[in-house]
């Protein structure tokens, strides 16, 4: 068993994900300053050019040795159908940790993994405690009311998943003249890929220009805001301060928008830097969700409402005043 460890890369589009690179952040963690490679497994369609850039820019980011595995079926995205490959890799490469970002394929992919290789898993890390001899993962339960200390044991290699916007995306490292990429970059072997279905169309039902788990800022909106209008108040706030815009499941139920925004138990976690919380009252499961933003600013009229409980900042007001005017308010800073 090597002290390598393996990082699955993500990509939207052409561009790497943020949690790709906080991926790296956390496998130099792991290794502690101890010998050992980086290895990052990336796929793709086979006509994807743009696989071999991405493999330049992960080296240049500290991975060590990049494996692209590219099939026709591999684009759309199925963790079923990627999983062969990376499982063959990992048999191949015997790391001790496999690094997952714990997005929406991620945790559909390392759950699936661990279960191939007959190895642990810790979903939704948060931090990473590492030694040289020992490294202790921390992570939410109880719908983040609590964290856990876990440890493996057993036989490597070992799966963790970790929580995006949670650690800090590996740094660009001095851009290094690589001579000879192919020594670094290596083509997995996906001859034999056995299909049980094939995605033929994906819908994408909206157009996220800021991805939730990865904003920075996000003003959300509850029951409260009242109707997809209200919505257009809180865009424009978010469109000011260059942030996504995210929702309650309860304004997702009542049709005031899709259900993509959804953040909760059941919708997306976020950790944005800041979070506006407009409308929404506070519930737990809404909490599940949010709770680990590291500032969170709520605007409710109520001023009982829970959502004041675990606010840094409370604005006890309309959302149909405190809203526009903080817009207006920031437009005038910005002129
Ligand atoms: C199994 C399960 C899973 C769930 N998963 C999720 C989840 O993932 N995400 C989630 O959010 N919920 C989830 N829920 C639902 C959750 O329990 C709550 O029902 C929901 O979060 C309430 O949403 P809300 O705060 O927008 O609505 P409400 O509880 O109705 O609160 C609306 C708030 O808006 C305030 N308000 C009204 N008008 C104004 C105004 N003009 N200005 C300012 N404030 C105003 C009110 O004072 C009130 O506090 C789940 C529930 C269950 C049972």
């Amino acid at each position: 068993m090597s002290d390598h460890i393996v990082i699955v890369a993500e990509r939207k589009g052409t561009t790497l994900r943020r949690v790709t690179l906080e991926a790296i952040t956390a496998a130099i963690t792991l290794l502690h300053g101890q010998s050992g490679t980086i290895h990052a497994f990336l796929s793709g369609s086979d006509n994807d050019n743009s696989l071999i850039s991405s493999a330049n820019e992960l080296l240049q980011y500290g991975v060590h040795e990049v494996h692209i595995a590219k099939h026709a079926h591999f684009e759309p995205y199925q963790a079923t159908v990627v999983l062969p490959a990376l499982t063959d890799v990992i048999r191949e490469l015997q790391p001790k940790y496999v690094v997952i970002g714990h997005t929406s394929h991620g945790r559909e992919l390392a759950p699936r993994l661990a279960a191939a290789l007959h190895s642990g898993y810790i979903a939704d890390v948060t931090t990473i405690e590492s030694s040289a001899d020992k490294a202790s993962f921390v992570r939410p339960i109880y719908a983040g009311k609590a964290f856990e200390r876990r440890h493996f044991q057993g036989v490597a290699p070992y799966v963790l998943s970790i929580r995006p916007n949670n650690n800090a995306p590996a740094i660009l490292v001095e851009p290094v003249e690589i001579t000879n990429p192919d020594e670094h970059i290596h083509q997995v072997n996906c001859e034999g890929i056995q299909l049980s279905s094939i995605v033929q169309h994906v819908v994408k039902r909206i157009n996220e220009e800021i991805d939730l788990t990865e904003a920075e800022i996000i003003v959300a909106g509850g029951r409260g805001v009242r109707g997809p209008e209200g919505f257009a108040i809180l865009k424009q706030l978010a469109d000011e301060l260059g942030g996504a815009v995210g929702a309650s499941r309860a304004a997702c139920d009542a049709g005031y928008c899709d259900y993509a925004l959804q953040i909760g138990q059941t919708g997306k976690v976020v950790t944005p830097k800041l979070y506006i919380a407009c409308g929404i009252s506070g519930a737990i499961q809404h909490l599940a969700g949010m709770s680990q933003s590291r500032t969170i600013v709520a605007i409710n009229k109520d001023r009982e409402a829970p959502i004041f409980s675990i606010a840094d900042y409370g604005i006890v007001g309309d959302l149909f005043e405190v809203v526009p005017l903080l817009t207006t308010q920031l437009r005038e800073i910005r002129q």
